[in-house]
């Protein structure tokens, strides 16, 4: 059977409704550690007046498990999850556990991975409804809590004509995209990395004091909060933000190729990437062919699918940036494609990554990240191995063109002009040791092209040197010294896997 058959169409929308960029989740259900006996009072933490949750609360195991967005919940039992309702409220809760010895994990939108903020014993220190946002249209700067959705940012900014690159998903929190880096809408025409917009942040360290980073007051926890990722020595609960003029005129081209047709892909991109607008998105995916029959043999039942998000000020602006696609092999050997349609910034959240939405897909998860100069390489090395995911979530994404420089004042350091992230998603809790597997084994081929790794979408329990491999060696040499600096006691957790 022809898989691209000339007159049914595929939708579009319906095949990229698949998960965003950094969509993961690494956690073996049935591994956790040991849960200690007996839990904290639930009450009496001075100047806090929100919700405590104990481990004995009837209530405890069902937010326990809203706490991880995705459905592979870690076995991990923090004694006490703690609901904050103000930054004052953040530091009192800081310093009633440094008094009473309770391990801190922090989270902000849930959407981690590896569900990083669910640790055991201590206390789950819930942001989520810190979601205070103001805007100085005059200066374009945004002063954002970190419980702080991207559609929230999105569609307040809108209302001062600006935006920001926040997480393609609307339902992920600044709070963690922004702290591991952050591969926003728009990426490449903000640097690369989201991350290198924050102009200063406010934190509360280990001993319960407030303070200010930025780029002269407390320059080094400046440089720790941009890139410090699900690991920071400290809580962050406000960050200033760098906007920009909102694009008007957004118009996005797509192309869905055959399988065997990737080297046409991949070679197209190796010679435009690098002379594209970086107000140019290309995002390139190996996928399911939502239309191949359950039987279909893996080359029919596999595709290419090309998009690109072209962030212009005026149509024919945008329209000069997808040109050079649109005239390419890409677009001449596509069997389907949508070129040149319209698109506002909160109309691409659901079109493309819809999976937070409500109908949208939640499954369990599980991501692995090169960042790389030789995507090509990666997705050939790959696509033999793509074809043996049975899940029709699984996916591969390769963004072209981030372009990333090393900032000195950033501890973000995995640099180079590419992203690779590798997704297994599937539904069955019995067919988790096959994907978990799965994705391993998708490492061995992006590996040798990677020049790091992206620390939100990297599993680092059972493989500690990928969180290291996401820094420099003086980025990450310096992280520990700023560890040892402001949180000699170890108040709160480091990144899954490592000691501390
Ligand atoms: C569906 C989906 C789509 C995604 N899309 C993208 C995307 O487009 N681009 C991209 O770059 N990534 C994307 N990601 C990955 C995302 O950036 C990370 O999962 C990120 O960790 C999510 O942040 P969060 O606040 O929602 O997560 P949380 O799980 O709440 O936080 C993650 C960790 O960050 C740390 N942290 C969070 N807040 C604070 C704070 N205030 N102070 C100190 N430490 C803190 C904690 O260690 C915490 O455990 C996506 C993930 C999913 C599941």
């Amino acid at each position: 059977m022809d898989p691209f058959p000339a007159s049914r169409r595929i939708a579009l929308k319906q095949l990229v409704s698949l998960g965003a960029v950094g969509a993961l989740g690494m956690l073996r259900s049935g591994k956790g550690w040991a849960v200690p006996a007996g839990s904290p009072p639930a009450a009496g933490i001075p100047g806090f007046d929100g919700r405590i949750i104990a481990r004995s609360d009837g209530s405890y195991e069902s937010l326990r498990q809203a706490l991880v967005w995705h459905r592979s919940k870690p076995n991990r039992y923090p004694d006490l999850i703690v609901q904050v309702r103000s930054e004052a409220e953040v530091a009192a809760v800081i310093r009633y556990a440094a008094q009473n010895k309770l391990k801190i994990a922090i989270r902000s939108g849930g959407h981690n991975p590896t569900g990083a903020s669910l640790r055991d014993g201590g206390i789950c220190l819930d942001l989520s409804a810190l979601t205070d946002i103001k805007v100085d249209k005059q200066r374009q700067i945004a002063s954002v809590q970190t419980g702080v959705r991207a559609i929230q940012l999105v569609s307040r900014l809108a209302e001062d004509d600006l935006t920001f690159p926040t997480a393609h998903c609307m339902t992920v929190g600044m709070g963690g995209f922004l702290l591991g880096g952050g591969i926003g809408w728009n990426h490449a025409y903000r640097d690369g990395m989201a991350t290198f917009n924050i102009e200063g942040a406010e934190l509360v360290l280990a001993d319960g004091r407030r303070v200010v980073a930025n780029a002269t007051e407390n320059p080094d926890l400046y440089w720790a909060v941009r890139g410090g990722g699900p690991g920071l020595f400290a809580a962050v609960t406000r960050f200033q933000l760098k906007a920009y003029p909102l694009p008007r005129a957004i118009r996005v081209s797509s192309w869905i190729l055959p399988l065997d047709k990737l080297a046409t892909m991949t070679a197209t991109l190796d010679k435009l990437a690098p002379a594209k607008d970086p107000r140019l998105e290309i995002l390139a995916l190996l996928m399911h062919n939502p239309e191949a029959p359950p039987d279909a043999p893996p080359e029919q039942s596999k595709i290419c699918f090309l998009t690109a998000f072209a962030f212009g000020y005026s149509a024919e602006e945008s329209r000069a940036m997808l040109a050079p696609l649109a005239q390419s092999p890409i677009a001449t050997e596509a069997v389907v494609k949508e070129e040149d349609q319209p698109f506002t910034l909160m109309e691409l959240f659901p079109k493309f990554f819809s999976t937070a939405t409500p109908g949208g897909y939640m499954g369990r998860y599980a991501a692995e990240s090169a960042i790389t100069d030789e995507p090509g390489k990666i997705l050939h090395d790959l696509s033999d191995h793509f074809r043996t995911a049975r899940s029709p979530i699984c996916h591969v994404i390769a963004s072209y063109g981030l372009n990333l420089k090393t900032h000195a004042d950033a501890c973000f350091s995995s640099i180079a002009r590419h992203y690779v992230g590798c997704f297994a998603i599937w539904d069955d809790e019995k067919d988790d040791e096959f994907y978990y597997r799965w994705l391993e084994q998708a490492t061995t081929h992006m590996d040798p092209y990677a020049k790091g790794h992206y620390v939100n979408e990297v599993e680092g329990q059972g493989h500690p040197e990928r969180i290291r491999q996401c820094y420099s060696p003086a980025s990450w040499q310096r992280l520990q010294t700023l560890r040892q600096k402001y949180d000699p006691q170890g108040l709160f957790h480091t990144y899954l896997g490592q000691q501390g």
